[in-house]
């Protein structure tokens, strides 16, 4: 059982600030800066190139995802480390058209996180014989035919927080022949996962948000045990080779998951992510579902009570939602600028929705009040239309 009153101090953030956006950037554990200066110092600086050898460096992209593993419901050699959660969408997508051949239909759904969408148009280029289909939620189990080669679904919406079906959407796949693809950046370590109980074939995810791995942390990726052999990365990079080191002129791929490593992993953004993953490794996910559930059920009765003219957008249920909670509201930015500027970090989302991580290891029920004290107090004043609130900046 992970006791709630010690975990913020897992964590270094400063002093006044309510971080809401653990969902977008997670904190930095107060284990990281320590272990990154190890790395950098003791075994980059002094191991050198013996390193890869000496302190499991070749090693960490399997010894992470195995580490990862049991947070998404999937087995030790099923989850690898490697790259972007982009780069792994495109490898896997991939992947899973060329194991469907004659079938030319990617299925998704509109308004998905944009680089998911992105990367199916870009794959589409390659692949000129394959178009992208949409259906919104409700529509998705109808519109699987025996054309669709993949189903490419974010568990858990970037902006709503709408928590998709897994088990159920799967199996609806699976029923028509396709395989499916789950983006769990905003599942893993935020919600239990559980990609063996619902059979599913494909998924990746993000190593800076929930995982508190850092900006810009290497993701994972996912694949089932028994589809990895028939599976091919289409970025046949040296280390997702059988024997990288025989330096062979002709590509072979590895027998497991490693086939999906491309190019030489970056140890130092591992290291950062291997301490978050180890936190979270420790912390019950059991207990922080209940604990997030309960901060937003705090979340939802107090802007009901003091800021009704903000629109909840994600659903009461706990099932049916991730560890957010979004809501609407026409001066959203201006809205979300004065919150930051009184120390109360949320984001932004297009369009017209602030949205707010519940990350339960540093937020309590105190914090939640804070934030709403601040909202309501910023509405009455009406101090968000303070022109500064209302410039954009590069990243929202
Ligand atoms: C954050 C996020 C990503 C991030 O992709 P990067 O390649 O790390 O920039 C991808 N998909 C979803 C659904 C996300 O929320």
């Amino acid at each position: 059982m992970t006791d709630f009153s010690k975990t913020r101090a897992l964590f270094r953030l400063p002093e006044g600030v309510i971080y809401l956006d653990g969902n977008s950037l997670g904190a930095l554990p107060a284990a990281t800066p320590a272990r990154v200066a190890e790395v950098v110092e003791a075994e980059w600086g002094r191991s050198l190139i013996g390193s890869w050898n000496d302190h499991g460096w070749i090693d960490a992209p399997h010894r992470i995802g195995a580490k990862i593993a049991p947070l998404v419901g999937a087995g030790e050699d099923e989850v690898l480390v490697a790259d972007s959660t982009s780069v792994n969408l495109f490898k896997l997508a991939a992947a899973a058209l060329a194991a469907r051949p004659g079938r030319r239909t990617i299925l998704t759904e509109p308004g998905n996180f944009p680089t998911d969408l992105y990367i199916l148009q870009g794959l589409t280029r390659l692949l000129p014989d394959v178009t992208i289909r949409t259906a919104p939620a409700e529509g998705l189990a109808d519109a699987l035919d025996e054309d669709v080669a993949l189903l490419l679904l974010t568990h858990v919406h970037y902006r709503t927080g709408v928590r998709h079906d897994m088990p159920a959407l799967t199996e609806a796949a699976h029923g028509a022949g396709a395989l499916v693809l789950w983006d769990l950046s905003h599942s893993a370590g935020a919600v239990p996962v559980d990609l063996g109980g619902a059979n599913a074939d494909l998924a990746v995810g993000c190593g800076y948000k929930f995982l508190n791995g850092g900006p810009g942390a290497p993701a994972f990726l996912y694949v089932h045990r028994d589809l990895q052999a028939g599976l091919a990365s289409p970025i046949q990079g040296w280390l997702g080779h059988a024997a990288p080191f025989a330096f062979g002129d002709d590509y072979a791929p590895a027998p497991g998951i490693g086939r999906f490593l491309a190019g030489t992993p970056p140890i130092l953004g591992m290291a950062a992510l291997e301490v978050g993953v180890d936190l979270m490794r420790e912390a019950d996910m059991g207990a922080i579902a209940t604990k997030s559930s309960a901060l937003f059920d705090r979340f939802a009765t107090l802007m009901a009570a003091r800021c009704p003219s903000l629109l909840l957008l994600t659903p009461v249920d706990p099932a049916r939602r991730g560890s957010q909670i979004s809501f609407g509201y026409p001066d959203a930015y201006a809205l979300t600028q004065a919150l930051i500027a009184r120390g109360v970090i949320g984001d932004y989302r297009e369009p017209a929705i602030l949205r707010f991580g519940l990350t339960p290891l540093t937020l309590s029920h105190a914090d939640i009040w804070q934030a709403v004290d601040a909202l309501a107090d910023i509405l009455a004043t009406e101090a968000w239309r303070d022109p500064r609130y209302a410039e954009r900046r590069t990243v929202t």
